[in-house]
């Protein structure tokens, strides 16, 4: 017959609830960020700047009717951050999904603009 040690049970059960603890505190912690106003988490963005190097190479600039329109032949009048699939904000500023850690302004443009359906 196997003993148990009891020694080793109660080390066990510590792990246990120090396992469960922390998971909920770390699901905890993803349900309060994924609660979040999204424009408190545009707030804390920094700015995409212009001269960022994805940036220029894909021709981002903060007012899209500035633009380079000999450059960049697909530009629309009236296309901006706003309406663009990739932007997940409301405000005047807000997540792009192409600049992962940046706001991007919702009068912006860049080359990778998708119209949102
Ligand atoms: S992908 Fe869309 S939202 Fe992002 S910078 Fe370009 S135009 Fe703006």
């Amino acid at each position: 017959m196997k003993k148990t040690d009891p020694a080793n049970a109660s080390g066990a059960d510590t792990s246990r609830r120090r396992f469960i603890a922390g998971a909920g505190t770390a699901i905890g912690a993803a349900v309060l960020v994924s609660t979040l106003p999204r424009s408190a988490q545009a707030d804390d963005l920094p700015h995409l700047s212009p001269t960022d190097a994805t940036a220029q190479t894909l021709g981002y600039v903060e007012d899209a009717t500035k633009t380079d329109k000999a450059k960049y032949a697909t530009y629309a009048a009236g296309d901006t951050c706003a309406n663009c699939n990739f932007f997940q904000g409301s405000g005047a500023w807000g997540p792009c999904q192409l600049f992962p850690g940046k706001a991007v302004n919702a009068k912006g443009w860049c080359s990778a603009h998708a119209k949102k359906a």
